[in-house]
């Protein structure tokens, strides 16, 4: 979660540092995914940062250098807007990579990516993307304390902590991105967890009541 009510996010979140330790290993070039045995899974459309006009990151991306195991479900704890719009899910990374940057002080956004109200799939800490298609390398994130080298954080927008509903565009781009992870990964579906199950937060709220039907939806996508 990211939200802007208070020291919450600071609680949640502390001791995670952002990009202290320059990486000075390249990119791996990206290569076909194994796959381990998944059934083929659509690539959903993710823009990238340059795409929703991201900042560039304060020093040089962390390059963890194995595949990530879990997936960890998160929700933004922003106000849940009714505006489904292509732009507001780039506003929205905009604002998430602010408040990151500005009042966290991280290196770039923590989340690796962002799923808007509306379903529309965006990038978060940059590298993110190319790292999940070449499927071999994860970038280290900020979502998560004990678990920013080994999990995909993926911030789902809106406040589901209060009895909100998911609203079904958005869940279908969780359940469509997460089997697509999954593979790219070798990640299991039992491996997506939520942001509770590891830090003292309310973070993912109802979202984390759904993670059985989650888990269960992105199984049946894998095969
Ligand atoms: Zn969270």
């Amino acid at each position: 979660m990211n939200d802007k009510s208070g020291a919450t996010r600071r609680t949640v979140l502390t001791g995670v540092t952002g990009l202290a330790a320059a990486a000075t290993i390249p990119l791996v070039a990206a290569t076909a995914s194994a796959g381990d045995g998944f059934s083929a899974v659509d690539q959903p459309r993710v823009y990238s940062c340059d795409e929703w006009g991201a900042r560039p990151p304060n020093g040089t991306p962390v390059i963890v250098q194995s595949r990530p195991n879990k997936i960890i479900v998160h929700h933004t704890a922003f106000p849940n807007t009714t505006d489904y719009s292509l732009d507001y899910a780039f506003q929205n990374s905009r604002d998430i990579q602010d408040l990151h940057m500005d009042d966290n002080g991280w290196s770039d956004s923590g989340q690796h990516f962002t799923n808007s109200r509306g379903g529309f799939l965006t990038e978060g800490r940059r590298g993110s993307l190319d790292a999940l298609l070449g499927g071999t390398t994860m970038i280290q994130g900020a979502h998560c304390v004990g678990q920013n080298s080994q999990a995909i954080g993926i911030e789902n927008d809106g406040s589901y902590h209060l009895g909100a509903p998911v609203p079904a565009a958005q869940w279908d781009s969780l359940v469509q991105f997460c089997a697509f992870i999954c593979r790219q990964y070798g990640v299991p579906a039992e491996e997506i967890h939520g942001h509770k199950d590891f830090n003292s937060t309310l973070c993912p709220g109802g979202l984390w009541d759904r993670l059985p039907e989650l888990r269960a939806a992105v199984a049946g996508l894998l095969g």
